[in-house]
């Protein structure tokens, strides 16, 4: 069901609204042999109250009629123990069960789940907390686990952006590949649909993941996004997705040197993961220091504040070391960063720019 070897491309609607809508997007999902799996949200946890919260259970005789007429797996969601309940008394209809972001959570919703999941041998896929707390989505694995599920798949949805991104979730990429590192026998599939939010960002998405090795992808479809009930903005129309399926390279992990290549692109996209996060934060310290600078300049306080930056300096010092980073390399950044602040602090205050090269 979850194989390592080829990857596990999963299509279909964010939600199932109508027969006509499933079946249409199903049949012509279909014709491509890479999909295998076919996703439908037939119960929408959503954010808000009053928006669509899907159809609930009369959508299992249209996903049957998907089974009789294509060779696609039909997995759906489940957020609360009735939901696992029925679905397994529809095993004839429903393959793979999967938690949402808003289920992996919080740990209650899952043991709960993991409860009525006991005893039967569905395979399970388990979408990210909403915020990025590995452990919260290592706790959802284990919980699965737990109950003797052996057939499990995680997937990356990315998370609740607290900075400004184009992006709808965050991907910090460096999450996804530290889950894979510690439960390598799990396949990982990529979600780049509620990644993205807009159809446009989804193939930068996709290749990313393949390129960093993920063993799928889960790529929200609908027959006509623009009238779709949830997500309309991110579904893709089910030639969009064979065309994006056919532009993407897979790779292939035979040679032990295609290994180390990915092994490189992994280490890469975690260093510039990183270094974007080290920008955004430099740019919010920046932001302070402009309102520090009005505020000094309205009480007409001076830019310089020694005793202020002989502090920050000793305590940074001694916490980059307690770290492991080198005092001196400390410092140096330090310095550069003040001296951009005392920059822009003193062009508050004078109205006018000073030369970039002013030592102070
Ligand atoms: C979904 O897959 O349609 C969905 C609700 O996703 P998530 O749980 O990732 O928000
Ligand atoms: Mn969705």
């Amino acid at each position: 069901m979850f194989s390592i070897e080829n990857p596990i491309i999963i299509a279909g609607p964010c939600s199932a609204e109508s027969e006509v809508q499933v079946l249409e997007t199903a049949l012509e999902i279909a014709k491509c042999n890479k999909v295998t799996i076919f996703r439908a949200g037939i119960w929408k946890p959503r954010t808000k109250p009053g928006t669509f919260e899907g159809v609930g259970e009369i959508a299992l005789p249209w996903l049957k009629k998907v089974k009789e007429h294509t060779n696609l797996k039909i997995a759906v969601e489940v957020a609360l123990p009735e939901h696992v309940e029925i679905c397994l008394k529809n095993r004839d209809i429903i393959d793979i069960v999967w938690l949402g972001a808003r289920t992996t959570v919080n740990p209650f919703s899952v043991q709960a789940i993991a409860d009525v999941i006991k005893g039967s041998d569905i395979p399970v896929m388990i979408k990210n907390p909403l915020n990025p707390d590995i452990e919260l989505w290592a706790g959802a694995i284990e919980r699965i686990k737990k109950v003797g599920i052996t057939k499990i798949a995680v997937i990356h949805r990315g998370f609740y952006p607290f900075e400004e991104t184009h992006l709808r979730n965050i991907p910090k990429w460096e999450l996804a590949i530290e889950l894979k590192t510690r439960y390598p026998e799990i396949p990982i599939i990529n979600d780049p649909s509620h990644i993205s939010g807009k159809k446009e960002f989804i193939p930068e998405i996709s290749q990313k993941a393949l390129n960093l090795n993920f063993n799928g992808l889960m790529i929200e479809t609908h027959i006509n996004p623009k009238v779709a009930l949830s997500d309309a903005e991110q579904q893709l129309t089910p030639k969009e997705l064979i065309q994006l399926l056919k532009n993407l390279k897979f790779r292939k992990q035979t040679s032990d040197n295609s290994e180390f290549l990915s092994l490189i692109e992994q280490y890469r996209e975690q260093i510039d993961s990183i270094d974007y996060q080290l920008l955004e934060l430099l740019s919010k310290r920046m932001n302070i220091i402009e309102n520090i600078g009005k505020y000094k300049l309205t009480n007409n306080v001076t830019v310089f504040q020694l005793r202020r930056w002989i502090k920050i300096v000793e305590t940074r010092k001694e916490f980059g070391k307690s770290i492991g980073l080198d005092t001196n390399f400390v410092k140096k950044i330090l310095q550069l960063v003040h001296r951009e602040s005392i920059r822009k602090q003193t062009k508050i205050m004078n109205g006018k720019d000073v030369p970039k090269n002013i030592d102070t």
